[in-house]
């Protein structure tokens, strides 16, 4: 697939989700609704919401996992029935987007070349959102940055079939509506457009807004070289994702919530999976590292550190652990922070 037809591609599932969605508002105002819509959106938003975090994101891009080759199929191909494209171009636009966080040549910064004041910040998120899809310029070549995945056969079966396999997302929720309706056709036809153009429609927004919102607005926990947010309210809905101050202070990390209290649902499926001995080398981030890089002390994955002396004497207890992890680099691929 070139820049083009995934351009179109994009096109495609950006404007039929959203005639899908004012097609069921149309729905809802003459009250056409039932609880098999309902099943099938939840259900369907399940899938591609894990298909992306933790199959595109997670498993592919960042290498967090490993896990038996049907179960990573599985993830993959639910991830492309999210819509978001084919698993080689998605992974190897987010590998750029971390190389250069925030800096000249990442896809999706909404800080790059945008002037100040409210149009410019909205011009920003418009193109950190969904704008930077349809850049003309934008490459990030597979064959650069992931070149271990463009090896995989199923992975550009999946590329090569994209079309045939996100359009099998919208037609699997119509099955599945028809089948738990004891076979109403009418359940059928709106468990596709509720499972599979309005939940395109949401998974899109929700996955877009941690690369726009979570570039943008929320807590820093950690001092990173980008501008990368923690964003508490969309974190259930994305799965996780959007602990994204997190994750670029941790990108190899599995769990991108670090705290108890931070809800992840894509590390809660991958430990899930590591525990019934489905998963392996689950990457884990070590606690006193953590606190090392909260205190801003740590240097990884090319992390600045503003004042280094005051911190280490503010820190006095973590300074030895400071000399150790001196040698902390930020190299490629995919992302250095392993313990
Ligand atoms: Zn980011
Ligand atoms: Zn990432």
């Amino acid at each position: 697939m070139d820049g083009r037809e995934h351009r179109w591609f994009i096109l495609g599932a950006s404007v039929i989700p959203l005639l899908g969605v004012l097609a069921s508002m149309a729905l809802l105002w003459n009250k056409i609704f039932t609880w098999s819509d309902a099943v099938v959106l939840v259900i369907m938003y399940a899938i591609s919401g894990f298909g992306i975090s933790t199959g595109y994101h997670r498993m592919l891009t960042h290498r967090s996992f490993e896990t038996y080759k049907p179960i990573r199929v599985a993830l993959a191909t639910a991830g492309v029935m999210a819509g978001q494209g084919p698993p080689l171009i998605w992974a190897a636009h987010h590998r750029k987007h971390h190389r250069v966080a925030d800096k000249e040549g990442d896809p999706h910064s909404p800080h790059l070349d945008f002037p100040p004041g409210f149009k410019g910040t909205m011009t920003g998120l418009w193109h950190a959102h969904l704008g930077w899809l349809f850049d003309e310029k934008l490459t990030s070549d597979p064959m650069r940055y992931c070149p271990d995945l463009v090896r995989e056969k199923p992975l550009r079966w999946l590329s090569e079939h994209l079309v045939l396999v996100t359009a099998a997302g919208c037609v699997l929720p119509g099955l599945l509506a028809f089948a738990i309706t004891g076979g109403s056709v009418t359940a059928g036809l709106t468990g596709m457009l509720w499972g599979g153009l309005v939940r395109i429609f949401l998974i899109n927004h929700m996955t877009y807004a941690v690369n726009s919102v979570g570039h943008y607005f929320g807590r820093r926990r950690f001092e990173t070289t980008d501008e990368s947010r923690n964003v508490a309210w969309l974190s259930l809905p994305s799965f996780g994702e959007a602990w994204h101050n997190n994750h670029h202070a941790f990108p190899r990390s599995a769990r991108h919530g670090m705290k108890w209290y931070e809800v992840d649902l894509s590390a809660i499926l991958i430990w899930s999976l590591e525990k019934t001995g489905l998963a392996w080398k689950v990457i884990r981030i070590d606690p006193e590292r953590m606190e090392m890089r909260e205190a801003g002390i740590s240097r990884v994955s090319g992390g600045s550190t503003a004042d280094q002396a005051q911190l280490l004497k503010s820190q006095q207890h973590l300074a030895p652990l400071a000399e150790r992890r001196k040698s902390d680099q930020p190299t490629d691929p995919t992302l250095v922070d392993v313990e």
